[in-house]
């Protein structure tokens, strides 16, 4: 079956790791920088592992200087979902990539990225601190977050090296962001174990985790996921890109839902895995046999633990339906 044009919702997409190769070459070229070491041959992003990868994510911000290249790159990414009919889509946006954590900043670049525009895809902001630059800068991050909680800005949420830290070090940020009515999710449980689902469940209060596929290896934790209804924003492209499941048969994405863990599907950062939710789909669909009826509940399960109002679901809701 062609997915291309079934609708689709995605929760789990970094901004930035959703910036097309081209696009950061077209940036960086503007502005005479040199990142050339980042690209093969074919003018793909070149990494080797989860730490280079974090490390060229880097230096490919770097091309994004302003709130208009901001706007410029959301303009793309939205364009990029249309093209996959996704028309509900979550993004992680980081004040650190966006005027360093200063909050008169953060709103010029907030205002900017607001004014792309894409007819049929609806995008809310969640804002992403970076765990392995430590819980001080966290904090400022959730400083910007809660400053500019609201229609558009929906939740909080944390990226980054998993293996940084103790959850708890991040308490306060994710206290701040709950307190100013922001929902929270947070990566965990893509490199690291279980244990590190339990702890950010426990220590930061999150409703949804960011990958949690090694949930799977804790029977107890997999029974309370689906007991407390706590979804995870599975990435199954990234994790076997990055070598997290060395084949899609080997993903757990099957085992989890047939537990009764709600399960969401998204790209994570498409471009650099070489990925698409439509290609997710073929693959779900080549792996696990799954067809029309198994992705309309991936979208229902999606648009139900999404952060946005409730509004904004009904929306949705009548625009799959209408698909
Ligand atoms: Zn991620």
């Amino acid at each position: 079956m062609n997915w291309k044009l079934f609708p689709k919702v995605e929760l789990h997409l970094h901004l930035e790791g959703a910036a097309d190769p081209a696009f950061i070459r077209q940036l960086a070229s503007e502005k005479s920088i040199n990142i050339s070491s980042i690209f093969d041959e074919n003018g793909a992003y070149k990494f080797d592992g989860f730490n280079a990868f974090l490390d060229i994510y880097e230096i490919a911000t770097q091309a994004l200087k302003s709130p208009e290249d901001f706007k410029r790159l959301m303009q793309s990414v939205l364009e990029n979902l249309a093209e996959h009919n996704v028309v509900y889509a979550e993004t992680f946006i980081s004040p650190d990539f966006c005027g360093g954590r200063d909050l008169g900043a953060w709103r010029e670049y907030l205002m900017a990225m607001q004014e792309a525009h894409v007819e049929g895809v609806t995008l809310k902001g969640i804002v992403t601190c970076i765990r392995h630059l430590g819980p001080e800068i966290a904090r400022g991050a959730a400083l910007c977050a809660a400053e500019t909680a609201g229609d558009w800005v929906v939740g909080f949420g944390m990226a980054g090296a998993e293996n940084v830290g103790n959850a708890k070090d991040f308490s306060y940020a994710f206290d701040m962001a709950r307190e100013a009515g922001l929902r929270l999710t947070s990566h965990a449980g893509e490199w690291c174990g279980a244990e590190s689902v339990w702890e950010t469940l426990k220590d930061l209060r999150v409703e949804r985790i960011g990958h949690g596929v090694h949930s799977i290896n804790d029977k107890e934790l997999v029974e309370y996921l689906a007991e407390m209804e706590i979804a995870l924003e599975v990435n199954p492209g990234s994790n076997v890109a990055l070598g997290v499941y060395p084949s899609w048969r080997d993903h757990p994405i099957q085992r989890l839902r047939d537990a009764g863990v709600k399960v969401t599907v998204s790209t994570d950062d498409p471009p650099f895995f070489n990925t698409t939710m439509t290609r997710e789909f073929e693959e779900l669909e080549y792996a696990f046999g799954w067809g029309i009826e198994d992705f309309k509940l991936l979208n229902k399960t999606a648009l139900d633990v999404a952060f946005c109002d409730v509004a904004t679901k009904e929306i949705i809701t009548k625009r799959l339906e209408a698909s």
